[in-house]
């Protein structure tokens, strides 16, 4: 059984310890929420006001070129290939998920069309994140061509569903509520027996699992850089396509960023050539700027490491409420089993809304999603085991006494 002192001990020998200090939380916080949005990386600020005081106050229109502006998306997308196994220009860092989504998705039923019409379903999970699913529902109606979308209930039955009707498996590798991940060089196998396309969802995975796309053999891949990523508030997302894919069709948002030559000003679109062409309109750069400082911490290890100490976060905090909470009606909803757990664990509880609030007035700030799901988010950047030890004692405590029953913690917010 741990102690505290032993999570002090691991703590003073971890080897990632000394990245905390590349990151800035208030005093007293301890953070379980980088899940949703990261931390503020220490160079953040020295950057952000760079990037407003010295390059749009004083370089103006001319930062395009002289501060790098124009190839901000291709050269960041080459510094976040590394985490997600993609390759030298490879990833765009631009728009959002959901705006990334459509993109791939349309370009991947076209190539789907071209091959064989007849597949028209598109296969995910119904616990999948509701912008998957939303995206996907608003293009087969904005498409009218008798597309359709398959839910199916469990993680275990996404291989029975994926056939030969099915164009695309739209796949999130780590699942928001649950923490399920998936094995993604055995579905995209699987999907591929079928002859359908995969999009991956890499949301809750870039920076949190080691991912390896290409020797996965994956076809397409989205996923944001406000999560484990630490780009910052809405920070723009990524996109990904297999290079044997990519020039096959036109992506849907043919915007002049995406041309061949966009300083041609040319009356007809023709897509750049390589990833380049699944970039849309003018980026938003001072958020995009702030991309880069959150890639540098991960410069600074490697996945593997980072993944052998979420997990073993992970198990303390799994191991330190089932031991603390007995009582209490907790049911864990992450998988035990290492292969297929991400970097969260969340638990049920019947009012789990005021427990996550109770917990938050205390310090200790994880968040809550429908339905009753708290979840605790482990970022092994800045997350320390004394500080998974010390979110279990305020859980328990937090249970213990009730606290979460007053009033003020019922009241639902905006963002929960
Ligand atoms: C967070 C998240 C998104 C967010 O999409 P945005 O367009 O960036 O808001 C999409 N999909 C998954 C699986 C997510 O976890």
């Amino acid at each position: 059984m741990t102690t505290r002192e032993d999570c002090l001990a691991l703590d003073a020998r971890d080897p990632l310890g000394p990245l905390r200090e590349e990151f800035v939380l208030p005093e007293g916080v301890i953070y379980l929420d980088g899940n949703s949005l990261g931390a503020r990386p220490r160079p953040a600020l020295q950057r952000a006001r760079e990037v407003v005081e010295k390059e749009w106050g004083e370089g103006l229109i001319g930062s395009w070129n002289s501060a790098g502006w124009r190839a901000l998306p291709e050269r960041l997308g080459n510094r976040l290939a590394r985490l997600i196994g993609a390759g030298e220009d490879e990833v765009v860092i631009t728009d959002t998920t959901s705006i990334n989504l459509f993109k791939v998705l349309v370009a991947a039923l076209r190539v789907q069309a071209d091959r064989d019409p007849s597949r028209k379903v598109i296969v995910t999970e119904r616990s999948n994140f509701p912008t998957d699913i939303y995206m996907v529902e608003g293009l087969a109606d904005m498409l009218q061509q008798g597309y359709s979308l398959r839910l199916v209930d469990a993680p275990e039955e996404l291989p029975a569903a994926i056939g030969t009707d099915t164009a695309v498996a739209l796949i999130t590798q780590v699942n928001y509520k649950t923490g399920h991940l998936h094995d993604m060089a055995a579905l995209t196998a699987l999907a591929h027996e079928c002859g359908a396309l995969t999009i991956w969802d890499l949301c809750h995975s870039a920076g949190a699992v080691p991912v390896d796309l290409k020797g996965s053999g994956a076809d397409y891949a989205i996923g944001c850089t406000y999560k484990y990523l630490n780009g910052g508030p809405g920070s723009p997302a990524f996109v990904w396509v297999a290079p044997h894919l990519r020039e096959l069709v036109w992506q849907p948002l043919t915007g002049w960023w995406g041309h061949v030559r966009q300083f041609g000003m040319e009356a007809r679109y023709e897509p750049a050539p390589g990833i380049g062409r699944y970039l849309c309109g003018t980026q938003p750069i001072t958020s995009l700027a702030m991309v880069e400082c959150g890639l540098e911490a991960f410069e600074k290890t490697d996945m593997q490491a980072l993944r052998e100490k979420s997990l073993a976060l992970t198990d303390l905090f799994i191991e330190r409420v089932r031991a603390r909470c007995g009582e209490h009606p907790l049911t864990l909803v992450t998988p035990l089993e290492h292969a297929r757990r991400g970097s969260h664990v969340s638990f049920e509880h019947p009012e789990g809304y005021a427990v996550i609030q109770a917990l938050i007035d205390r310090g200790v700030i994880g968040d809550y999603r429908e339905p009753r799901i708290m979840r605790f988010g482990f970022t092994p950047l800045y997350t320390g085991f004394t500080d998974v030890w010390d979110a279990a004692e305020a859980l328990v405590d937090v249970l213990d006494s009730d606290a979460w029953r007053a009033e003020r913690f019922m009241t639902r917010k905006q963002v929960t």
